[in-house]
């Protein structure tokens, strides 16, 4: 029988709380459907440092090896690590063990191609077919995988990091103090080193992996990251920078202590990139400010726009050969180094972009284009969302839309994208205009447009 829906695999992988939904049973199981999807060769695994870390990559590994493909296993690491340890080791595919922001009680697995980049939906419902058939492979005796372990994976990233760093002397120069909040998880291999080897002094605060996350949530907010505010302005430092989970997400602190959104630190990289590589492509979701489109065409490069998710913008990077992409949460895919989200690699980029120009992060962020967002949702029940949107779609028509995600329609003064939301019963209607009035009243109108919808049906 063939499966059309996923049910496991979501936007980035498996996710669940350990031990309830993701049982070292469901690893097991799991790592030999993987396994058995990928059919032979080795496979790098990693995890990040939940508490439930140890036992599920133990459970996954023994999956794998039993369906007879090798194991290199790297240990703790950012997920952008083991992304670059793929093609560097040159093995078949990977597996990293993480549930990136989600509270401490989750876990998850990301299924990873031989590229570095996430597999695509296709392969995550051939790897659900297998799982739920119970069609993995089981070797025999003499054809069982063999386990060898690699703990030189996060230097090998963290040279290639550095390496990618073009303004090393205005770096080492500029003597930046910065303080880093890796949330007591993986980001704290990597990126206090890398910071500190350019020539920063580098504070480190929940710097020590403890999988209870006793700093703060793995998700990195204006609310978790208060006390990376203060730290930043108590000390006078130059920047702060905190990751998720882990580490492909790097949000920055200015030296005024404000949590700046990820789509601006996006746009500032956008800037320094375009200036030295006019004429180019940048990828970004849907969601994105029109700060991106605004700074792309001051450099004579377009945008590609792509849906909400990471593997999306990653895809269309390869497929458009683009030299950079950015989230608004704080991913930044610098496709110079790896074609993925990368936290540290983030980091060393805006030290760079601070360093070079002697400017503050404050300063640099408000010669930005201005824009401003808000926010709005409204209930619908799921099994009418498809239908919601066709009305929508039509009652729009005149208008001209980017329809990749829901609709995004654009007008003179602003835009509003009208999305169904993946997990919840709701309609996202977010809007950006260069007014707080006019962002407010095109939100509305979207939320007008799906209760109108709604009661056309
Ligand atoms: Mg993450």
């Amino acid at each position: 029988m063939v499966r059309l829906q996923k049910k496991l695999f979501g936007t980035n992988g498996i996710r669940g709380v350990a031990n309830k939904d993701i049982t070292a049973k469901f690893c097991i199981n799991m790592g030999s459907a993987i396994a058995t999807h990928f059919g032979s060769g080795t496979l790098i695994v990693g995890c990040d440092g939940r508490t439930s870390n140890q036992m599920l990559k133990s459970a996954v590994i023994s999956g794998i090896v039993s369906a007879g493909l090798g194991v290199l296993d790297i240990g703790l690491c950012p997920t952008p690590a083991l992304q670059y340890a793929l093609p560097h080791y040159g093995v078949r595919g990977g597996v990293m063990i993480t549930a990136s922001h989600n509270p401490p009680e989750y876990n998850g697995i990301k299924v990873i191609d031989r590229d570095g980049v996430e597999i695509s939906s296709e392969e995550e419902l051939a790897i659900e077919t297998i799982y739920f058939e119970k069609k993995q492979r089981l070797a025999e005796w003499n054809k069982i995988g063999r386990i060898q372990t690699e703990s030189k994976a996060c230097d090998v990233y963290k040279e290639a990091i550095k390496i990618h760093v073009t303004g090393k002397d205005e770096i080492r120069r500029a003597k930046l103090k910065v303080v880093v909040d890796p949330a007591n998880s993986v980001g704290a291999l990597v990126t206090p080193y890398v910071l500190r080897e350019l020539g920063c002094s580098v504070i480190t605060i929940n710097g020590h992996i403890d999988g209870t996350f006793p700093g703060r949530t793995p998700e990195p907010t204006p609310k978790t990251l208060k006390n990376l505010s203060k730290i930043v302005t108590g000390v006078g430092a130059d920047f702060g920078v905190a990751h998720d989970g882990d580490a492909d997400r790097a949000i920055f602190v200015d030296e005024t202590g404000v949590v700046q959104p990820g789509d601006r630190t996006f746009a500032l990289i956008e800037k320094h990139v375009l200036s030295k590589n006019p004429k180019n492509k940048v990828v970004t979701p849907v969601a994105s400010s029109s700060m991106i489109e605004e700074i792309a065409s001051q450099y004579d490069s377009k945008i590609v726009w792509t849906k909400v998710g990471s593997v999306d913008v990653s895809r269309a990077i390869l497929r458009e050969n683009s030299i950079l992409g950015g989230e608004e949460n704080g991913g930044v895919f610098f496709s110079e180094f790896q074609p993925v989200r990368d936290g540290a690699m983030t980091a060393a980029l805006i030290a760079e972009i601070v360093a070079k120009s002697n400017k503050s992060l404050f300063t640099l962020l408000g010669e930005l284009p201005q824009y401003f967002n808000i926010k709005l949702k409204t209930s619908c029940p799921n099994e009418k969302k498809a239908q919601v949107i066709e009305i929508i779609l039509e009652n729009t028509k005149e208008y001209d839309s980017i329809t990749i995600d829901g609709t995004k329609i654009l007008t003179d003064d602003g835009w509003v994208l009208i999305r169904p939301s993946g997990t919840e019963p709701v309609f996202r209607s977010f809007a950006e205009a260069k007014t707080q009035e006019r962002a407010k009243e095109l939100a509305e109108w979207g939320i007008s447009l799906v209760k109108d919808a709604q009661r056309e049906l």
